[in-house]
């Protein structure tokens, strides 16, 4: 009689153990399936226009930002990282045509105000507009420096100088791989 309620008891103990450890399992697969179901409600990164000039801001979660651009991009544009001079794309880009935002595809800056300033970065004296780039004072590696970032996705750019030529006196010293140029 003993060993009967033991044994009962035994078993009781054990199908309420299981019991909690379904409940549990079930609450794990609700749990999958909810963030299943919310994954393929979010909306695709929707692609700019290139001639889209809104500056709506534009912000992305950094795996959004790794997915959607390439590592170098990402360097650049999410990380202020600095490509090497005379090894990159545009330095020197002697094309008619535009300079886009790689990250959001704003239109930064025309080829008419590119110039070759001879540091191996392509160089212009103006952007297309003063309201497509933001600038941030910079005081990294020890140096005060006026950090140029795109005013619709805070991609950092490059640096700007008082050294440019004529008429603005100014050098926008960019990164190529944060932009995409497009012939005219
Ligand atoms: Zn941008």
């Amino acid at each position: 009689m003993v060993i009967f309620e033991f044994t009962t008891k035994y078993i009781m103990k054990n199908i309420i153990l299981l019991l909690f450890l379904g409940a549990a399992v079930t609450v794990v697969f609700a749990c999958t399936n909810t963030t299943g179901q919310v994954e393929q409600t979010q909306k695709p990164v929707k692609a700019l226009s290139p001639t889209d000039t809104s500056l709506k801001p534009v912000s992305r979660t950094e795996q959004d930002w790794k997915n959607i651009l390439t590592e170098n991009q990402y360097y650049i544009l999410r990380e202020e990282g600095t490509e090497r001079a005379f090894l990159n794309a545009y330095h020197n880009n002697k094309k008619d045509g535009t300079y886009y935002c790689a990250g959001c595809g704003l239109p930064l800056f025309s080829s008419t105000t590119k110039f070759d300033s001879g540091t191996g970065w392509p160089s212009f004296y103006a952007p297309i507009n003063k309201t497509r780039v933001k600038e941030n004072m910079d005081a990294a590696y020890g140096m005060i420096r006026t950090e140029v970032e795109c005013a619709r996705c805070g991609g950092h750019l490059g640096h700007v100088f008082d050294d440019g030529p004529r008429p603005t006196g100014l050098r926008y010293c960019m990164n190529s791989g944060a932009m995409i140029f497009q012939e005219k």
